[in-house]
């Protein structure tokens, strides 16, 4: 087992940490900031072991020089098809890589998830997924590199997972990707439900994430694109038709 905590970073994103009762080591997925990572790291008295990286976007990257000077030795992994955007990785990985992250017993899987970004990966080690900004709770990362056709066929592959997948997304976008969700489906009792039980957490402070995919097959629009009801409601005929209309719909929604 390991214990994963989110730290909160900027206005919204989440550094994910990955620790063990009995280990001295911590892994972090995503630090846009290493002030919270070390702060992290002193209260808990581990020691940073690696860094694991999803994309090239500051707000994932933007510690890692700092927290690199606190721990030369630490392991910076990230995507191979970035390197030229993303300082100071000492490992370049792709599809189908296996990260061994030696303390822990835990190996990774890289998935290849092109679309917000070209080279954007995810790690995968049953049952934890790290997805940075592909899927969201609710809702999914905004093309600014890729087309529809690539981040739907990325989505499918984490679709594909299996329902018991623990999602970490990097945003705590959940309520705002429910207003959307809502539009598109005002009749998804599920949706309800989760809205009601997402509002609750953060009006208690608490983040509503992880998600997992069991939750999102039934809430996420993005996920839910094979749906001949909705596909029919927007005249689509295909499932990546329908998600593309849905992402430039979002990106125009104002909740
Ligand atoms: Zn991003
Ligand atoms: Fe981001």
């Amino acid at each position: 087992m390991l214990t994963i905590n989110p730290l909160a970073a900027f206005e919204d994103n989440y550094i994910w940490s990955l620790c063990q009762p009995d280990n001295p080591f911590c892994v972090v997925v995503d630090p846009g900031d290493a002030e919270p990572v070390l702060k992290f790291l002193q209260q808990q008295q581990k020691s940073l072991y690696a860094i694991l990286i999803t994309h090239h976007h500051p707000d994932h990257t933007g510690g890692i020089a700092q927290l690199q000077q606190a721990w030369p030795d630490v392991r910076i992994i990230g995507p191979a098809a970035e390197a030229a955007k993303i300082p100071l990785l000492t490992e370049q990985v792709q599809q189908g890589d296996l990260v061994q992250l030696f303390p822990f017993n835990y190996n990774f899987k890289v998935i290849d998830l092109p679309g917000h970004t070209l080279g954007h990966i995810g790690f995968y080690s049953k049952p934890y997924l790290f997805c940075g900004d592909t899927l969201f709770s609710g809702g999914c990362g905004r093309l600014f590199e890729g087309t529809a056709a690539q981040l739907h066929h990325s989505l499918q592959k984490l679709a594909a997972l299996p329902a018991d997948t623990i999602v970490y997304c990097t945003h705590e976008y959940t309520l705002a990707n429910l207003r959307f969700a809502l539009s598109v489906e005002p009749d998804n009792q599920a949706l309800q439900d989760y809205q009601r039980h997402c509002q609750r957490l953060r009006q208690s402070d608490k983040a509503t994430l992880p998600t997992d995919l069991a939750t999102e097959q039934q809430i996420n629009p993005f996920l839910r694109c094979e749906n001949k009801a909705l596909q029919q409601r927007y005249q689509q005929d295909t499932a990546v038709g329908l998600f593309s209309q849905l992402r430039a719909m979002k990106d125009q929604f104002k909740s």
